[in-house]
């Protein structure tokens, strides 16, 4: 193991991504202070000194790219995700993909092949794994709890994981989840086609779920508790111009009411709906774990991060769509994943983000 106290192997390490050369140290990198994960074996790399130990969490486009960029800057680490699934958000992108770069695909799902085949190629692959809690003080690396009681200790941390989407939070919803109310259209356009449908949500996931349903269902109903869509115009138009699909606009989803192979939605202005699935595409919140103190979030609960990755935590990073509702994009999560692997390479050792300037302009 590399710098990680627990049980998981150095998969990632093992699979060829070790770092360039090896060479003996003491027990302290530079000034830092001591912590038990430190090894008397420090790998080295054309940056210098390995950084001690590095979990990375979150298998979407960000972590993807920050298992990528550490392996080809050699540094050993460990990477984390819920069952070890890749794409994440991508997973429920319908929509062509036409603003990164170089990589025109048909929907979310193509480009997580795409990754898929760019991990082969090196032989990466997260584990199974998921953050629960940290745990200690801002001013050096945390104490990483995860599912299934396991504990890590990294010196460094980088969080891509993301967002997920927000739910009504109305009585049978959760019970109802993956069977008559839905997260994503892409994977449960089959199931459901042929029925008709309600889609909670006025912003781009909610239109383009509705367009994407209209084509194989004859009635879907879009439930928005404003005058006016979020979404862009493109998806606007395209809504308000099908016959298949009728809008409720300043209305809400109030209440469920379940009945064998389907469920009547209940809107607060007393119409119900019966319908054959709810589609809930009211937007994302995003994942933070537990533990982490207000002061390194924004007013929207993101990380606030400085321009190089690092969180308000010592040692703790974050990349992608956890760092800010304002820019999140395929792009984004790359690009920030590869700074902030570029940053443990070069800072070797632990740094926070200033938390007493403005966190956009603090180049950390
Ligand atoms: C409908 C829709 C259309 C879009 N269209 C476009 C587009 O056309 N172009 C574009 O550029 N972008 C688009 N986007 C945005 C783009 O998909 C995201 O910005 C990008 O995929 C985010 O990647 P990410 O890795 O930051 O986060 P995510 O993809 O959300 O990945 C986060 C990962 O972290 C994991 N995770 C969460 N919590 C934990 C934890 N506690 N421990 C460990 N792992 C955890 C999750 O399981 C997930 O695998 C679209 C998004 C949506 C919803």
């Amino acid at each position: 193991m590399h710098g990680i106290d627990g049980g998981l192997q150095d998969r990632n390490h093992h699979l060829g991504g070790g770092a360039r050369g090896w060479k003996q140290r003491g027990a302290r990198l530079g000034d830092r202070p001591a912590t038990p994960s430190e090894h008397e074996v420090t790998p080295v790399t054309d940056h210098g000194p390995v950084p001690p130990g590095i979990l990375v969490a979150g298998a979407g486009a960000a972590g993807v790219s920050a298992a990528l960029w550490l392996r080809g800057l050699g540094l050993p680490f460990r990477w984390i995700g819920p069952e070890a699934a890749v794409g994440g958000t991508l997973r429920r992108v319908g929509n062509p993909i036409a603003n990164y770069p170089g990589c025109r695909v048909a929907d979310g799902p193509a480009l997580v092949e795409k990754l898929l085949g760019d991990l082969d190629a090196e032989g990466l692959r997260p584990e199974d794994g998921s953050i629960v809690e940290l745990r200690g003080s801002p001013d050096a690396p945390p104490e990483v709890r995860l599912d299934g009681g396991r504990v890590l200790r990294p010196g460094h941390l980088l969080l891509c994981t993301g967002t997920r989407p927000r739910l009504l939070g109305i009585e049978h919803e959760s019970e109802l989840l993956g069977d008559r109310v839905e997260i994503s259209v892409t994977r449960t356009l089959e199931r459901h086609a042929g029925k008709r449908v309600v889609v909670a949500g006025g912003g781009d996931a909610a239109l383009e779920g509705a367009l994407l349903l209209a084509a194989r269902c004859p009635e879907v109903h879009v439930v928005h508790r404003r005058d006016a869509f979020r979404g862009q115009a493109r998806f606007v138009d395209a809504v308000r111009s099908s016959a298949r699909i009728h809008l409720h606009m300043e209305n809400e989803v109030v209440a469920l009411d379940p009945f064998p192979g389907g469920l009547s939605v209940q809107l607060r202005r007393g119409e119900a709906i019966r319908a054959g699935a709810l589609f809930v595409r009211i937007g994302v919140a995003p994942c933070v774990p537990a533990g982490i103190p207000p002061g390194c979030l924004d007013t929207d609960g993101y990380l606030r991060t400085s321009l190089d990755g690092h969180t308000g935590w010592a040692g703790v990073l974050a990349a992608g769509d956890v760092t800010g509702r304002q820019h999140q994009s395929v792009a984004w999560a790359v690009g920030s994943a590869a700074r902030a692997a570029e940053s443990i390479a070069r800072d070797g050792g632990w740094k926070a983000l200033s938390l007493r300037g403005d966190a956009a302009g603090d180049a950390g």
